[in-house]
């Protein structure tokens, strides 16, 4: 079987699918692996290290495609990369089944499997695949590197001959994967950091980063689901938390917000009058722009300066991060698809319990239901 790897065309994208290291380990599984000349390039790996992992390369796109029984992607695929497969040919990346489901009507016609990576169910089984996780990880890391460069002070405490350096103060909103790995980061830095999520059982991690829980009265209401994800909040409980938000924005250096409901808008968590309320020279990096924004005034992948507030929303921070966020992925990936190789032939079983539910369409179907609902509601 042959797995194919392009160039990534997105703008600013700079991951590639496949790093040399997963390369060696299917071509150990007996599947081939194809690559596009420089498809690594963005990621700091050449040519010569894919052909020396076992990768065959070539500069030819179309005869790659057509001879792809798998293209293993990062973002989807434009529909002209699409329009080149063969009938049958599985798909696997980050599809965006959910958000843009029409974008993804041409795998149906054409008879394409495809598995989003946003999909992969998160069981213990399925923690190796998971790359929301992985991509998270990297967005919560580099969001405060952006910020410790753009603050014009400090974040450790300094005591030397000419005075104390006091550390800088940063609030993290949303302490999921992102959030996690911003407070590591921040307090490895040396900040003192404070964080705010509506699930109480984020509290005991985020304390046991040697950062400071938030918590709001929120009378016992539902706030996750089985799942662990948390639920939308109704307006009532969404302001309690934005009231407490507000009075801690108003001292921080640097705000970081990651909250999430999945399928849902990202709740507005700091308003208008917090910004307003800050002080001036303070950084706030909103993560959630692609799916409308924790901030108010924040725009998605600019950076807007308000009363002397800097407010960025960057969209792919995993894109600038490359060589690790590649890495993480690939083995994602690969974790994903070596369970599916046998004596070097694809064997596809739906009924697995990460198979199945990751997958969009197959045979000219759509599989996921959640997918084929939200196909239904904008048709
Ligand atoms: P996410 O990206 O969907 O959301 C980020 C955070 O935003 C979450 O912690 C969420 O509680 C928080 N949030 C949502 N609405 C909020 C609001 N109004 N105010 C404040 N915070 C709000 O979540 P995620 O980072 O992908 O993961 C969330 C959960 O899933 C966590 O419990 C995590 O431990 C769990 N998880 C499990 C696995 C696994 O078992 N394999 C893998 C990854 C994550």
């Amino acid at each position: 079987m042959n797995i194919v790897v392009l160039r990534e065309t997105q703008a600013g994208e700079a991951r590639v699918a496949l790093m040399p290291e997963s390369v060696k380990k299917l071509v150990g599984l007996k599947a081939s692996v194809l690559l596009e000349s420089g498809a690594g390039s963005g990621a700091a790996r050449s040519d010569d290290e894919y052909t020396a992992a076992g990768a065959t390369v070539s500069p030819d796109r179309t005869a790659l495609l057509q001879t792809a029984d798998v293209l293993a992607t990062v973002n989807r695929p434009p529909l002209e990369v699409l329009a080149e497969l063969r009938r049958g040919a599985v798909v696997i990346g980050f599809l965006r089944p959910l958000d843009e489901p029409a974008a993804l009507a041409p795998a149906l016609t054409q008879g394409l499997t495809t598995f989003a990576m946003e999909l992969v169910p998160r069981i213990t089984r399925a923690q190796s695949m998971d790359a929301l996780s992985s991509m998270a990880t990297v967005s919560g890391y580099k969001a405060v590197i952006i910020a410790g460069e753009r603050l014009p002070r400090m974040f450790p405490m300094l005591m030397t001959a000419a005075g104390t350096v006091p550390p800088a103060k940063v609030l993290v909103l949303g302490a999921g994967v992102a959030g996690l790995q911003a407070i590591a980061t921040a307090r490895r830095l040396g900040a003192v950091v404070e964080a705010y999520d509506v699930r109480a059982a984020a509290g005991e991690q985020v304390q046991s980063l040697g950062a400071n829980f938030l918590k709001v009265d929120l009378g016992g209401l539902k706030t996750e689901d089985a799942g662990g994800y948390a639920v939308e909040l109704s307006e009532e409980a969404l302001e309690r938390g934005r009231q407490l938000i507000e009075e801690h924005a108003r001292t921080s250096d640097v705000v970081i917000t990651t909250a999430q409901v999945p399928g849902r808008r990202a709740p507005l968590l700091l308003t208008e009058a917090a910004v307003q309320g800050m002080k001036s020279g303070s950084v706030i990096v909103d993560l959630a722009g692609a799916t409308g924004g924790n901030c108010a005034l924040s725009k998605p992948d600019q950076a807007v300066e308000i009363n002397g507030v800097l407010i960025i929303a960057p969209l792919n921070l995993p894109a600038s991060v490359p060589v690790h966020a590649s890495q993480l992925y690939s083995r994602n990936i690969t974790a994903f698809l070596a369970p599916l190789i046998k004596d070097g032939a694809l064997h596809i079983d739906m009924n697995d319990d990460v198979v199945g539910p990751s997958c969009v369409t197959h045979d000219g179907h759509w599989v996921n239901s959640r997918v084929a609902a939200a196909q239904e509601k904008r048709d």
